[in-house]
């Protein structure tokens, strides 16, 4: 089963000029799955030329609108632009995150056949707050857990597992979505092949973000790589000021003095093989 990570966005919640909210596409053997869904997530999914109709899963991390305000907007294309009996990618988040989902649909496209159409979408529930794992198809897992993020937007970090039947290799991919420094970044990303980590902020440049409790910075991710046992590590959620500096390398070198293995920090249309 040949895996691909497509890097749609990998700004912060305000991204810097010309670039977008992080999010990401999974394709895994036959399945397409949507890692956040921020409010330009149509133009996102444009821009490497895959169309909403494709997704077999869409997995929200948190209720952060740079995380799921394109919600309304995939059910408005998925109402309009797919044939009524046209499956429905399969949803998955928190119990909290599908309160707001709702919600958010509601006030933005409560016309009966748009929101009636969004909520045929098949639902997986993980818990809030303790361990989730859904089984996603043959060979293909999810394990959920908490990060450190938000009391009011419980974040859900994901772990992919892909288990191909033969001999070839299992692969990892591990997302912290939104969090700041957490041990449950050790489990959810033990020994993975990417550990795609919320690296907002760097020590060198904003010493007094270390230790933060809503992100973290590129050596805290650094840190939990090389804890985890990590391969690669791709920085994400990236300050826009940092961007806009022309500061990169300072993260990338901050991360490497504390990280073994690759480091990367992806532009928008990036694409990892596995
Ligand atoms: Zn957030």
């Amino acid at each position: 089963m040949n895996a691909q990570v497509v890097f749609l966005g990998t700004g912060a919640a305000l991204p810097a000029r010309g670039t977008t909210n992080s999010a990401y596409l999974l394709r895994i053997g036959s399945r397409t799955i949507l890692f956040d869904c921020g409010p330009t997530i149509l133009q996102q999914l444009a821009a490497v030329d895959v169309s909403p109709g494709a997704l077999t899963h869409l997995f929200i991390s948190h209720r952060h609108g740079d995380h799921a305000l394109g919600f309304p907007m995939l059910a408005l294309w998925w109402a309009l632009s797919l044939p009524p009996a046209a499956p429905l990618p399969t949803l998955l988040a928190g119990p909290t995150t599908f309160q707001s989902l709702d919600a958010v649909l509601d006030n933005s496209y409560g016309d009966a056949f748009i929101a009636n159409r969004a909520r045929m979408a098949p639902r997986i529930v993980l818990p809030d707050a303790a361990p989730g794992e859904a089984l996603l198809a043959a060979g293909l897992t999810v394990r959920t857990l908490p990060m450190q993020h938000s009391a009011w937007a419980p974040t859900l970090g994901a772990r992919f597992e892909i288990r191909p039947p033969a001999a070839a290799e299992a692969v990892t991919l591990a997302f912290t979505a939104d969090t700041g420094p957490t041990d449950a970044v050790l489990a959810l990303a033990r020994d993975a092949d990417l550990l795609v980590h919320d690296a907002c902020y760097s020590e060198t440049l904003n010493p007094e973000r270390a230790g933060g409790k809503v992100h973290a910075t590129a050596a805290e991710a650094a840190r939990d790589a090389e804890r985890a046992g990590a391969l690669h590590l791709a920085l994400v959620h990236v300050d826009a000021a940092a961007i806009e500096g022309g500061q990169r390398d300072i993260y990338l070198s901050e991360a490497a003095a504390c990280f073994k293995g690759r480091v990367s920090l992806p532009a928008a249309t990036h694409t990892l093989e596995f």
